[in-house]
């Protein structure tokens, strides 16, 4: 008994990061070993917080300008609160792995993920493209036009968040789980749409078995709260 050695406590070796150092972390160097491109992760992380912040921009203008559909504005709403949700929510991990947001809101709208999602016949900040919308004002936008820019943005979501869960499942728990949150909202958002799209423009039935929120931007999934679930 006399020689018994201590407890060999493998977790506590400094083998890659070394005590006190604070140029690297534990927390990313274990997904490099795991295998991830930790780089890779956060450029596409800041492009996908990128395409929320100017969804939430967009989705403002859209919202507006849905006048006189205050049902079809209240999900836009959920919508557009639920995709701010989502920039907060990502925008810590950005830096827990070592990047960060561009200094440049400039930078950051052009280097998006998603394409704008303007409102209906614009086409960017062009003397044609302003001519357009003040055409397409007098005579007001469209409905259906506008639900079509808000399902393919949620579309594009999808496809973003997929790829994020890809590419850190079963090796990045965290920013795993932070993704599968976003994308599950995102689903939703576009069954939402489908839902408006098809009664909107097509006067046809498609539920997409819509609940309302508890209230506005409730976002369950990627603020952590209860489902409305009576
Ligand atoms: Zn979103
Ligand atoms: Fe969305």
């Amino acid at each position: 008994m006399a020689d018994k050695k201590p407890a060999v406590k493998k977790h506590g070796s400094d083998a890659v990061v070394k005590r006190g150092d604070i140029s690297k972390r534990v927390g990313v160097e274990q997904l490099r070993i795991r295998g991830v491109d930790v780089d890779r992760l956060v450029e596409m992380l800041i492009d996908a917080a990128g395409a929320e912040f100017t969804t939430y921009y967009y989705y403002t203008l859209l919202r507006m300008n849905l006048a006189g559909h205050e049902d079809y504005k209240e999900i836009c709403e959920d919508a557009r609160l639920e995709d701010r949700a989502h920039f907060e929510l990502i925008t810590p991990r950005i830096y827990e792995l070592g990047g960060q947001l561009p200094a440049d809101i400039r930078a950051f709208a052009d280097r998006a993920g998603c394409p704008d999602a303007y409102l209906p016949g614009y086409s960017g900040v062009t003397q044609k493209g302003v001519e357009v919308v003040e055409q397409i004002q007098k005579g007001g936008y469209k409905a259906a036009e506008i639900l079509e820019v808000l399902l393919e943005a949620e579309r594009c979501a999808i496809r973003t968040w997929s790829e994020v869960c890809d590419m850190t499942f079963g090796k990045d728990p965290r920013t795993y789980d932070m993704a599968s949150r976003i994308l599950q909202e995102e689903i939703e958002h576009e069954a939402w749409f489908i839902e408006l799209v098809a009664w909107e423009r097509d006067h046809i039935s498609r539920p997409s078995g819509h609940f309302r929120r508890g209230e506005p931007g409730e976002a369950p999934y990627s603020k952590n709260r209860g489902f409305y679930n009576p």
